[in-house]
This record gives C-alpha cells, structure tokens and sequence, in this order.
C-alpha cells in the first residue's frame, strides 16, 4: 500500500509522456483506478494519492466499498467497467457515475427504465468487441468498420440506444487481446477509434467524445490511438488478491 503514491505518479508520467509524444494533451486523459478484488483501505490510498475516478467490474462487489467510501472527499466517480447482468442493472443505475460495459440493446432499455424511476440520467459507454475474440463480451463487431454487414445491424441498435431518454452515451468502450505485446493491441484500439468516428458523422447529435481503451499493459499503446479514458489495476495497486 505504501507503494501507491509512487505508482501513480508514475503512471501519470506515462500517461503525460505518451500523450505528448501523440501531439495531445495529457488532460484530455482520465485515469480510471481498477480497484477491483480490493478493500476500501487500499482504495482510500489511491484517493490520497489523488485518483479522482474508480473502475469495478461487479455489482455486488462495489456496492459495499462505494458505501464504505461515500463519505470521502472529493467524492470519487465509479465506472462499471464489467459485464452486466440484467437483475443487476437497477443496483447499478443507483450506485455508478458511469456504466462503460452496456453491451446490448435490451441492457440499455433495461437501464434507461431504471434510471427513469430513480430520476436520473445515466451516462453509458457502449461496449464493443472489435477484436473478434470469442471470450470477450460486447457488441459484436469483428474488423471494425470494414465489416459493414455487422456495421449495420450495431448502428440500427445503436441508434435505438441513442434515443432512450435516461441514457447519456458518451462513446466506447473496448478490451484488447491479452497479449503481452502492447503493439499487437494498437489494431484493435485503431479499430475501435475508427467506429467512434463512423458513429460520430451518422449520429451527430450524440457525443462520441469518449473512447475507453488500455489497461496496465498496453494503456500507452491506447493513447496513441486516441484513448480519453484509461483503466489501469496491476499496475497501480499491484497483482489483484
Ligand atoms: C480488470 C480490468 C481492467 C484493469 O486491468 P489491469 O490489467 O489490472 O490494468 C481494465 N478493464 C477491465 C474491463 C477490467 O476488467
């Protein structure tokens, strides 16, 4: 834990450093903590050290330590960046600023009605699957934009999820092959870069302005190809428990 202040000041580095080789400013880029598998204390380590928004990918296990740690200042902002299963979807709308991981039509009616009855809006990502992987979830959209026969049965979704009123889509979201070679990952990041512009000169009125991609080992290779918003655990808590 005393490790903590160290790292992410250390990933902040990268992170700068990578934006300004990519011609952008390290601003632009928000740092998701993927805290996942740990407690509220270590959590509380990372908020000292000045993270300002948390990643966690399950419901149940999120909802004790946003509790435990609704009292902090500032409040941190919570991402589900996990998949969501749909008797899930109300405890979700209650707890989390944001919810990156809506990876169909039918979750995101289901989160648009209820965030209806607890009044209010709801930001999402859309989860999309560029690489084609079978274990990942998502919607599915192997090659990207040069697969237009899945491009157009995701935009007719699409545009459908646009138009639900709880709902604030702010862009995309996507999980790279684990590899352990950053650069094999860029493809898919370019890839998922790619469909947030297609989207954003047939959806105009939607913000696409957010892309969620990169995690400890490849996050610099995200940011290279556009990345806003990074989602790093090992790298900043250690191996998770
Ligand atoms: C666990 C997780 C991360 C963080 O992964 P690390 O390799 O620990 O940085 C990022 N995104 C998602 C969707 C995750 O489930």
């Amino acid at each position: 834990m005393e490790d903590i202040p160290t790292r992410v000041a250390q990933i902040r580095e990268r992170i700068a450093a990578a934006a300004r080789r990519a011609g952008r400013r390290p601003e632009e880029i928000t740092l998701v903590a993927v805290s996942k598998t740990h407690g509220p204390d270590v959590v509380r380590a990372a908020l000292a050290a000045g993270i300002t928004d948390l990643g966690e990918n399950r419901v149940q296990e999120a909802a004790p330590k946003i509790a435990t740690l609704a009292n902090s200042h500032p409040r941190p902002r919570w991402h589900l960046i996990g998949h969501l299963q749909r008797n899930k979807a109300r405890a979700a709308a209650e707890l989390f600023d944001i919810v990156q991981s809506v990876d169909s039509l039918r979750l995101a009616e289901i989160l648009d009605r209820h965030a209806a009855e607890i009044g209010r809006r709801l930001p999402i990502l859309l989860q999309v699957n560029v690489s084609g992987e079978v274990s990942k979830e998502g919607f599915a959209l192997a090659g990207g934009i040069a697969n237009r026969a899945a491009c157009d049965l995701l935009y007719a979704e699409v545009e459908r999820i646009v138009a639900l009123p709880q709902l604030e889509v702010r862009g995309l979201m996507t999980i790279a092959p684990i590899t352990g070679d950053p650069d094999a990952a860029r493809p898919t990041f370019r890839l998922l870069r790619e469909l947030r512009d297609d989207l954003a000169r047939r959806l105009p009125q939607t913000r696409w302005d957010d892309l969620s991609m990169g995690m400890s080992d490849d996050f610099e290779a995200a940011i290279a190809e556009g990345a806003t918003i990074v989602r790093v655990g090992r790298a900043i808590f250690g191996s998770r428990m």
